[in-house]
């Protein structure tokens, strides 16, 4: 039997859930209809960083030349899978055309006010709801072994102090005493107060609970077949578990969305870009705050009894494999930069498709050709970070509310 519902979420990540949450806490009769498991897509095994105060574009000046280097390196952490692609073609050229100091400097302020926004959204949601996640407020540190990677480090502080970002440039003996087990040659650091870190899975299944608790029905392992519309509206939803006829729906499907770019008669540039990570029991020599170790894009993360570390960005499709030659690669990056990383106790080796826009800033808004439809989608490296905004600014769009941000930067009209 078809099934009448007032807002129907697609996609059980942290953005799909977040945005459930929100509509149900604005009295909404809420369903999600989740694929396969509740963060079973890239909002699991993530670095975890609620990086509210990142806002360096992937796109910049001088990042198309490091890519083709990397492209040589078979190690490196990143790839382009070469392949006929209209689509990868047309998003590269998208990618270039950000790859200049004005458009990075037009792209920081949107990323930082839904950053922030977002990051008071966790905090109320955490400590209203108790939410168990291994949520700690400890800053980051970037950590450099190349005087050339340092300077650009040096460089990216100075930008975002320009908009209010506090860092602090650390020679080798300051950041050692920030983090003890540094290796010999890391030369610097610059650390960055304002940092976040959770633990991705846990948060998404902890605010799962209590949006159900508010009445949203989750329907996991319910996979969306086609979206059937009428008069620029879409008025059924075909699942693999019957049929729903839905008063508004949003799509967060993360990586997955391009396949509705038909059906939403609309052009969706996303890249699903795989990033690996793994997750190992925590080690007596795991450190206090989150790291980066820039030559290697690595970010480690403690999490509670864990630590996690992850790396790479393969433009390679919806690709799942795991190049073992790369993830090799991470483990002896890792004690390159910190000691007592030899005998680590692996708990799980994971892949991810982050849902990468050429200009690192999310889709959020009102489908142009369906006027029941809203967007959360393309959130790239920062999907955690992002979702708890997302998912408010999307249940505000659905109920026709005024939305508590500026949405014109995040419209999938600029790429139209
Ligand atoms: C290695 C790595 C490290 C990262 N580190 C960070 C970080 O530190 N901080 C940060 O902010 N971000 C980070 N990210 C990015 C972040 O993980 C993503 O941006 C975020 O998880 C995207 O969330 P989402 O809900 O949009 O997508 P997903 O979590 O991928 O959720 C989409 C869901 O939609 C479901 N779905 C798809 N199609 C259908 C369908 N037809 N029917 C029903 N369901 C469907 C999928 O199964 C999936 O569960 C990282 C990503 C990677 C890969």
């Amino acid at each position: 039997m078809d099934k009448q519902v007032e807002a129907l979420v697609v996609g059980g990540g942290a953005v799909g859930v977040c945005t459930a949450f929100f509509l149900a806490q604005q009295g909404m009769q809420v369903t999600l209809l989740e694929k396969d498991a509740l963060a079973s897509g890239s909002s699991h095994g993530n670095a975890g960083l609620v990086a509210y105060n990142h806002a360096i574009p992937l796109a910049g000046p001088g990042v198309l030349g490091q890519g083709l280097r990397w492209l040589a390196d078979p190690e490196s952490p990143f790839y382009i899978k070469p392949r006929p692609s209209v689509e990868l073609a047309r998003w590269l050229l998208q990618f270039q055309a950000c790859c200049n100091e004005r458009a990075v400097r037009a792209i920081i302020p949107p990323l930082l006010e839904i950053g922030r926004a977002s990051h008071a959204l966790y905090t109320e949601l955490i400590e209203e709801y108790k939410l168990d996640c291994n949520y700690e407020h400890k800053g980051r540190l970037y950590l450099y072994r190349t005087a050339a990677m340092l300077r650009k480090g040096e460089h990216k502080a100075q930008l975002l102090a320009e908009h209010g970002v506090p860092s602090e440039l650390l020679d080798a003996s300051a950041a050692r005493r920030m983090e003890p087990n540094l290796q010999p040659d890391v030369i610097g650091g610059v650390y960055y107060p304002l940092y976040a870190h959770i633990t991705p899975g846990k948060f998404v299944h902890a605010l799962a609970e209590v949006a159900g608790g508010l009445g949203v029905n989750i329907h996991t392992q319910t996979e969306v077949l086609a979206l059937e519309s009428n008069a620029g509206r879409i008025t059924r939803v075909v699942t693999t578990r019957g049929d729903f006829l839905p008063q508004h729906v949003v799509m967060a499907t993360g990586a997955w969305s391009p396949e509705w770019s038909r059906q939403l008669k609309l052009r969706l540039p996303i890249q699903p870009a795989k990033g690996y990570s793994f997750t190992v029991r925590r080690p007596a020599a795991c450190p206090n705050m989150s790291l980066s170790l820039e030559e290697a894009q690595i970010a480690v993360t403690p999490m509670g009894s864990e630590m996690r570390f992850s790396s790479t960005l393969e433009l390679g499709g919806m690709d799942f494999s795991i190049n073992q030659r790369r993830t090799d690669a991470m483990r002896r990056a890792l004690s390159r930069y910190l000691k007592g990383m030899e005998n680590l106790e692996v708990l799980e080796l994971w892949r991810g498709l982050r849902p990468l826009t050429p200009d690192s800033l999310p889709i959020i808004g009102r489908s142009p050709q369906h006027s029941n439809v809203v967007l959360a989608t393309g959130h790239g490296m920062l999907g955690i970070t992002h979702a708890p905004m997302t998912g408010r600014l999307a249940a505000q769009l659905v109920a026709g509310s005024q939305p508590a941000m500026n949405l014109r930067p995040f419209q999938v009209e600029r790429f139209q």
